[in-house]
């Protein structure tokens, strides 16, 4: 049976070349890069290209970038490292009710520790509106979180916008970039974002690798206390073959991207033009046009999403759902709940994600299959009606 992985919002495949490049680090690239003699040196030289190439794809500098375990831990790290810096001098912060969960528990958490935290809505397309950041704020808020990508709409956020009101009131901002990077152009010099997150499985490195990108002469407290390691921002022996592939992910998507991007809009185009062709009662749920160009988020109407995700897979289609199951209980998307998006249109969402392998054979396959899928099981369903 033919395999279709569109989940490339979940993770990524390891880039072949990344692949390549990283397996002496399996075997004589060994060296704890703190060590003085030549077995430490020479993978320090590797580690610090790496933070180069890393810095050169966000346009940011060297020194700005700290190698993380995770996307979350990045997250977890801006926000609670600048809260506990900052808890002096105020105690509120403002955030979106779309946000990933990495940064919404970690809101959470803060909450049950004597911080206080707005969360911003977002209109029916999954927008926020920048004024309403402006209206949030308050003489004690510290921190502004705000994503650039939303990893289940594909929507783009008006982070320029909300960057110049922080910078305006001089609040920190972080943005969980994660989804953006290696889909859109991420420029550090022209945003004005003091903390920035980023993983390395979601742009074609391995898991287990994140990145926190700190404009210089900012300051938060460190999660991970410890050793001398990224400067005293972050203790631990580095990761060194997962930020090497990170680098190397980042070279190469930088080189790759336009490319890569260009045909994955036009395999996403056909894919959603040929489903409202063939399946009647979808719903697109997003923002139309700022967007990423890999993402499509479709409501099939009368189909619960769990079931038509066990039905494509049996038909070797990977997709998601937007609902995470929880203690046997499906629960609707946090993000399409925030969209005002009724309960059971949110229970039939499912995320189909493109990425750099996906091709016209791929859709055309998923295009012969979900219709058939979607009659049948509506054929099933107590509420639809056949017309
Ligand atoms: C995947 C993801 C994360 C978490 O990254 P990990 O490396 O898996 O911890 C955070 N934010 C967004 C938007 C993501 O898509």
């Amino acid at each position: 049976m033919r395999r279709v992985y569109f989940d490339y919002n979940a993770t990524t495949p390891v880039h072949p070349a990344v692949a390549e490049f990283v397996r002496p680090f399996l075997g004589e690239l060994f060296g704890n890069p703190s060590s003085l003699h030549w077995a430490g040196r020479e993978v320090r030289r590797f580690f610090e290209d790496a933070r180069e190439q890393a810095a050169d794809m966000i346009n940011a500098e060297p020194e700005e970038i700290i190698f993380t375990g995770c996307g979350s831990e990045s997250d977890n790290h801006a926000i609670k490292g600048l809260a506990y810096a900052k808890r002096d001098k105020g105690r509120h912060i403002i955030t979106t009710t779309i946000e990933h969960p990495a940064v919404l528990n970690t809101c959470r958490y803060l909450q049950a520790h004597g911080y206080d935290v707005t969360y911003l809505p977002v209109d029916n397309e999954g927008q926020i509106e920048p004024d309403d950041v402006k209206k949030a704020i308050r003489s004690d808020t510290i921190l502004i979180s705000v994503m650039y990508a939303n990893n289940e709409t594909g929507n783009l956020l008006p982070i320029r916008e909300i960057g110049e009101i922080a910078s305006e009131h001089r609040i920190t901002f972080h943005s969980d970039m994660v989804q953006a990077m290696g889909k859109t152009d991420l420029d550090m010099d022209s945003l004005k974002v003091d903390l920035a997150s980023f993983s390395g499985h979601k742009v074609y490195a391995p898991k287990g690798v994140g990145i926190l990108y700190m404009r210089e002469g900012r300051e938060i407290d460190s999660l991970i206390h410890g050793g001398h390691q990224e400067g005293s921002r972050r203790a631990g022996t580095e990761n060194t073959m997962g930020a090497v592939a990170f680098g190397r992910a980042c070279e190469t998507m930088q080189k790759e991207m336009n490319e890569v991007n260009g045909r994955i809009e036009v395999l996403r185009k056909r894919l959603l033009d040929g489903i409202l062709e063939k399946v009647d009662h979808v719903r697109f749920n997003g923002h139309p046009t700022r967007r990423l160009p890999n993402t499509l988020n479709l409501s099939f109407e009368y189909v619960e999403a769990e079931s038509l995700l066990i039905a494509l897979d049996l038909n070797g289609i990977a997709v998601s759902s937007g609902s995470a199951c929880s203690s046997g209980s499906t629960e609707p998307s946090h993000v399409l709940t925030a969209m005002n998006i009724p309960a059971e249109t949110c229970q039939s969402a499912i995320r189909l994600s493109l990425g750099r392998d996906n091709t016209e054979e791929d859709v055309d396959y998923a295009l012969s299959v979900i219709p058939g899928v979607v009659a049948r099981l509506r054929e099933m369903s107590p509420l639809y009606k056949r017309p």
